[in-house]
C-alpha cells in the first residue's frame, strides 16, 4: 500500500486499509499545502486518523482533471448504457464492502452501526442502482412547429459539477449527488465535510476499482472556507450542489455568481409535525419519535416542531415520553442495541446544549431530557432526547434549527391556527400531518409551505421521490427523476426544412 493510506482497526474489530490522500485523476495524492484533518470518534473523543486536506491549488488540479475527463472521448462518447453499467457495478462493489463502509461511517460519525449498515448503506446502493437505470433513458423531445422546421431538444450534461456535502449522512449525501451527476454524463469534484472525512476515501477506492475513467470523479477532503469556497467560486466549475446550513448556502450562492453557476441547494429546516384530534395517537407518537430522534436529531427534515391539538396534547406528550423511555437507548454506536449515538462533534454537542439552555431561559418547560446523557459516563458527545412544552413562536428554540435530539411541542385549537403556526418559519423543507380525515389530510398537505409533506408518517423518504425545499430551505430538487434535471441542460435545435430568405 502507498504511504497515503493507513491500516486501521475499528472498535468493532474490523481491520481495513484506508486511503488518506486527495483523490484526483484516480490517484491518491498529498495536499499541496500540507494541511490535514484529524478525524475524531465522537463516541469517546479519541483520534481515529489524519487525512490530507485540499488547498485552493488542489481544487484547481481536481477541476482541471474533471475538465480533461469531461472532454475526453472515453467519457464524453461513452454510450449512456455503459455509464449505467458502471453505476451498477459501483453499487455492487459498495454492497460487497458495505460492512466496512458502515464501520467507517459509525466510527467517524457516531451513528449506530445497525443504522449505518441497514439504512445508510442500503440507501447508497439503491441510489446508485436507481440512477444506473436512468442513464440511458434520458432524452430530449421533438416539438411540432411548422412544416418548414424540425425542432428538437437534446438533454446534455451540465459539465463540471462541484458538490459540497455535510456530515450527517456522508455516504448517502455523496450518493445523492454522484448518482444523478454521473448518470447524466457530468464529471465531478466532491468535497466531504471536515467532521466526517473518512468514508468517501474508501468510496473513492471503489470508484477507481469500478473502472470510471480518470478524472471523472475527484473526491477531496478539506475545510469549508478553503476547499469549499475554492470549489464554489471556481471559474471552470459549471454547477454547484450544496447540502448544509442555510447561512453557508447563502454564501455559496454569492460565490457561485462569479460565473453564474447552475445551482442546487439543500439547506436547513424546522419541520412541523401536526397532530389533529382525530389522529391515531400511538402511531403519531411513534413517527414523531423517529422523525426527531433518528440520527440523534441530525436530519435536515427532522420534524422538530410538534403542533398538537390542545384536546390531545397531554396524552400525546405522555405517549412520546413513554416511547423515548422504552426505546431510546444511548451508548456505544457499535452495540447492536444502541438506537442513538453521540452528536457528530464537540461543536455540535455544545451548540445543541446551548439551545437547550436558551429554551430554559426563554421560559419553555423540559418534560424529559435536557442534559448530556448521564448513562454514557461523561465521554463522547451524547445528549438525552429532550422534549420542550410551553413553547411560543417568538422563542429561538421554536424558530432555529437545533440539529439535535430536541423537540418542541405547541398546542393549537383550529386547522387554520395549525397551518399558521406550521408555516410561521423562514424554512420550508419537510412537514408531517396526522389525521384520519382524508379530506383534511389533502387540504392541509396543499397548504403546507414545504417541499415534502408526509401524511401519517415522518421522514420515510424514498429515493424515487423528489426531495428539496422551498423558502430558505433550498433551491432545486434531488432524487427521483426530478434529480436528473439538476444535472442536465436542455439544448434546443432548430433545423430549417426549406425556409428560404
Ligand atoms: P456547514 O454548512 O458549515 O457545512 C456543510 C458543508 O459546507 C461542509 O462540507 C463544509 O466544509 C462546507 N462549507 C462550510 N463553509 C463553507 C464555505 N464558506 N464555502 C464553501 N463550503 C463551506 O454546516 P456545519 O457548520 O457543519 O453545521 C452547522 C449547522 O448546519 C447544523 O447545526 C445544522 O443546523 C446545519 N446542517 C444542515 C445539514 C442538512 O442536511 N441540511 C447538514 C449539516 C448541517
Amino acid at each position: 500500500m502507498s504511504k497515503l493510506s493507513v491500516d486501521l482497526k475499528a472498535p468493532n474489530g474490523r481491520s481495513f486499509n484506508l486511503p488518506t490522500g486527495l483523490f484526483i485523476n484516480n490517484e491518491f495524492v498529498k495536499s499541496s499545502s500540507g494541511q490535514t484533518i484529524t478525524s475524531i470518534n465522537p463516541a469517546n473523543e479519541e483520534e481515529i486518523c489524519t487525512v490530507e486536506a485540499a488547498s485552493a491549488l488542489d481544487v484547481d488540479k481536481a477541476v482541471e482533471a474533471a475538465r480533461s475527463a469531461f472532454n475526453d472521448p472515453s467519457w464524453r462518447n461513452m454510450p449512456a448504457t455503459d455509464r449505467g453499467i458502471l453505476l451498477y457495478k459501483l453499487a455492487s462493489l459498495i454492497e460487497l464492502h458495505a460492512s466496512i463502509l458502515a464501520t467507517i461511517e459509525t466510527w467517524d460519525n457516531g451513528k449506530p452501526y445497525t443504522v449505518a449498515l441497514n439504512e445508510d448503506l442500503a440507501e447508497v446502493i439503491f441510489v446508485f442502482r436507481y440512477y444506473a437505470g436512468w442513464a440511458d433513458k434520458l432524452h430530449g423531445d421533438t416539438i411540432p412547429t411548422t412544416s418548414q422546421k424540425f425542432a428538437y431538444t437534446l438533454r446534455q450534461p451540465v459539465g463540471i459539477c462541484g458538490q459540497i456535502i455535510p456530515w450527517n449522512y456522508p455516504l448517502a449525501m455523496a450518493a445523492w449527488k454522484l448518482g444523478p451527476a454521473l448518470a447524466c454524463g457530468n464529471t465531478v469534484v466532491i468535497k466531504a465535510a471536515e467532521q466526517t472525512p473518512l468514508s468517501i476515501l474508501y468510496l473513492a477506492r471503489l470508484i477507481k476499482e469500478t473502472g470510471f475513467p480518470r478524472g471523472v470523479v475527484n473526491m477531496l477532503n478539506g475545510y469549508g472556507r478553503t476547499a469549499g469556497a475554492a470549489i464554489a467560486s471556481h471559474m471552470d466549475v459549471d454547477k454547484i450542489a450544496f447540502t448544509g446550513s442555510t447561512s453557508i448556502g447563502k454564501e455559496i450562492m454569492k460565490m457561485a455568481a462569479v460565473n453564474m453557476k447552475n445551482i442546487t441547494l439543500e439547506t436547513g429546516g424546522k419541520s412541523p409535525l401536526i397532530v389533529f384530534e382525530d389522529a391515531d395517537l400511538d402511531q403519531a407518537a411513534r413517527w414523531a419519535h423517529l422523525g426527531i430522534m433518528g440520527n440523534a436529531g441530525q436530519i435536515c427534515t427532522a420534524t422538530s416542531r410538534i403542533l398538537v391539538h390542545s384536546s390531545v396534547a397531554a396524552s400525546f406528550a405522555v405517549k412520546l415520553q413513554d416511547i423515548i423511555h422504552s426505546t431510546s437507548k444511548l451508548g456505544d454506536p457499535f452495540d447492536p442495541f444502541t438506537s442513538q449515538g453521540p452528536q457528530v462533534s464537540k461543536a455540535q454537542y455544545e451548540r445543541v446544549l446551548s439551545y437547550i439552555e436558551a429554551g430554559r431561559r426563554e421560559g419553555a418547560t423540559i418534560i424529559t431530557g435536557g442534559t448530556p446523557a448521564p448513562e454514557c459516563g461523561g465521554k463522547g458527545f451524547f445528549i438525552s432526547p429532550t422534549i420542550f412544552t410551553n413553547t411560543k413562536p417568538t422563542m429561538n428554540i421554536y424558530q432555529e434549527e437545533i440539529f439535535g435530539p430536541v423537540v418542541i411541542t405547541t398546542p393549537f385549537e383550529t386547522e387554520d391556527e395549525a397551518l399558521r403556526l406550521a408555516n410561521d418559519t423562514t424554512y420550508g423543507l419537510g412537514s408531517a400531518v396526522f389525521t384520519r380525515d382524508l379530506e383534511r389530510a389533502h387540504r392541509v398537505a396543499a397548504r403546507l409551505e414545504t417541499g415534502t409533506v408526509w401524511v401519517n408518517s415522518s421522514n420515510d423518504g424514498d429515493v424515487r421521490v423528489p426531495f428539496g425545499g422551498v423558502k430558505q430551505s433550498g433551491i432545486g430538487r434531488e432524487l427521483g427523476e426530478e434529480g436528473l434535471r439538476a444535472y442536465s441542460t436542455v439544448k434546443s435545435v432548430h433545423v430549417n426544412l426549406g425556409m428560404r430568405l
